[in-house]
């Protein structure tokens, strides 16, 4: 390949693929000598960084397990997953001290090593590079990811290094990515969008990758325009974000070959905003423990079906689960089927959980996502909700995706969840909490009405609250679980 070339970009900073061999080398003797050894897992907190990625390559040199994790979380979350992955050495970025001081002083985690980056650069300069490579193989561990905790506690995927391999050699038999492309990692390298959609991608083939330590809309379409950016990847709520930014109108987009989003739903709107400025936008469905990718559209026919997740990756196959219990195809016929999954990119399983990865398998093979999918006769899919969403008043069955899908296309509302309600009489009604933009007025009976006009009578919820603003994660992701505790507390009725 091209040792000269630049791989990382940040700021004014830059580093070819040579020199970040050579960083990457000789953190892992510094690691090493701190007792790190194959199998270990390295912890990194930490905004998106060149040395995040130096962590990454270095753990992978010794078959250390690289860890890295959400900046946003709260001490005690952080001290939570690294005593469930038992990390060995905790590398700290820049700007999260505070989180770092108190996890140092927590007496549960007096093992742990905990290495500032700005304390360890001089010791990684005068380092000799590692120099006995460690025999990792495709089946071992490279990568602990947290699932987002959208559906309970954050449970760590393991990801061999094989997982990453196929997934990435899934993305690119999608999307054309080339050694010239320059790509920019928006997206957060503790989530599985972040590292494993374009990022790894565009490194694999040579070309660059310009890092931003955090998402901010303006940056971003400034930036793509300064730096001919090729292609990113992102949340829906990032696309969202950037379309309702100032800057949108007279960002210079024309450098973008494909942009790749995925995560959660996306608003059609947002979706055909993108593609209005003549911006491929191609959606991916896929789940930490997939590596990501599971489906994704094809860059010829998205156009046409904005908010289809597209089709199968290449080297991972896909069915459902049969209302008896059996693995059928994806339905193209009714509401849609539980997606089982299963191909070289699904993980090994759930770190020290083997309950629960057992649990997740069907038919020895099949992995189960716990998502709703429904195939159109060209084989693309639509995910229509999780299983665990699922609403089931009077013995109906009400998807809260479509029904929040309607919300949004009433003028004023600019996102919507809909979450279950234990009822005495129907069992579970629908809760709905209506995020407004800014300065709109919508009313109850406003809401009311779209909805009666756009659905059936059962699926409008029984209760619309509106909010200033739901509650998200540090991808974008509502907090349902928080909604669904807060309807119980506000709105439940005792018998
Ligand atoms: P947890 O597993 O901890 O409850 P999570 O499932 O949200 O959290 P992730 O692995 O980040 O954690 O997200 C994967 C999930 O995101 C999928 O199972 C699916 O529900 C949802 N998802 C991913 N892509 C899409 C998409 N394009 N459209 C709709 N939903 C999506
Ligand atoms: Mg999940």
């Amino acid at each position: 390949m091209s040792p000269d070339a630049v791989a990382l970009r940040q700021g004014d900073r830059a580093l070819t693929y040579a020199q970040l061999a050579d960083r990457a080398a000789r953190l892992a003797s510094v690691l090493r000598d701190r007792g790190v050894q194959r199998g270990d897992r390295v912890a990194h907190l930490g905004t998106n960084d060149l040395t995040t990625f130096e962590a990454f390559f270095a753990s992978g040199l010794l078959g250390a397990v690289f860890v890295p994790l959400n900046t946003r979380l709260a001490a005690a979350e952080v001290a939570y997953m690294l005593t469930d992955c038992g990390a060995r050495v905790l590398l700290v970025g820049n700007g999260v001290e505070l989180v770092a001081k108190e996890l140092v002083e927590d007496p549960e985690l007096d093992r742990l090593v905990t290495l500032p980056f700005a304390e360890v650069e001089a010791e990684v300069a005068a380092a000799a590079p590692l120099a006995a490579e460690v025999d990792v193989t495709l089946a071992d561990p490279a990568l602990l990811l947290y699932t987002s905790g959208t559906t309970g506690r954050p449970k760590a995927a393991t990801l061999t290094h094989g997982n990453l391999t196929w997934n990435t050699i899934n993305q690119l038999a999608h999307f054309d990515t080339a050694s010239t492309d320059r790509a920019l990692c928006i997206a957060p390298l503790f989530h599985a969008v972040g590292l494993g959609q374009v990022t790894l991608p565009t490194l694999f083939k040579g070309g660059s990758v310009d890092v931003l330590d955090k998402f901010d809309a303006g940056t971003v379409l400034r930036l793509v325009g300064e730096h001919g950016i090729t292609s990113f990847s992102a949340v829906p709520t990032m696309l969202q974000l950037m379309v309702e930014d100032p800057a949108w109108a007279d960002a210079d987009l024309s450098s973008l070959r494909h942009v790749v989003f995925g995560g959660s739903s996306v608003n059609e709107g947002v979706a055909r905003a993108w593609l209005e400025r003549g911006v491929r936008v191609l959606q991916g469905y896929g789940m930490t423990e997939a590596g990501p990718g599971i489906y994704m559209a094809l860059q010829e026919g998205s156009g046409d079906r904005p908010v289809s997740v597209g089709v199968p990756h290449f080297f991972t196959d896909v069915a459902a689960l049969g209302a008896d219990g059996s693995v059928v195809p994806v339905p193209q016929e009714g509401p849609g089927l539980e997606l089982l999954v299963r191909g070289p990119n699904v993980f090994a399983g759930y770190w020290n959980r083997p309950e629960e990865t057992t649990a997740g398998v069907v038919d020895d093979r099949w992995f189960r996502t716990g998502d709703i999918l429904r195939a159109d006769e060209d084989g693309w899919g639509y995910v229509v909700d999780r299983v665990k969403d699922v609403i089931i008043s009077g013995g109906e069955n009400i998807y809260p995706a479509e029904v929040e899908a309607v919300a949004i296309t009433c003028a004023g509302v600019r996102s919507a969840a809909v979450v279950a309600l234990p009822d005495h009489r129907w069992g579970e009604v629908g809760v709905a909490y209506v995020e407004t933009f800014p300065g709109a007025t919508v009313t109850e009976a406003e809401l009311r009405a779209h909805f009666e006009a756009h659905l059936a009578r059962y699926k409008i919820p029984k209760h619309l609250c509106f909010v200033d603003e739901l509650p998200r994660n540090a991808t974008g992701k509502i907090l349902r679980s928080h909604l669904r505790d807060r309807a119980r507390t506000t709105l439940e009725e005792k018998p």
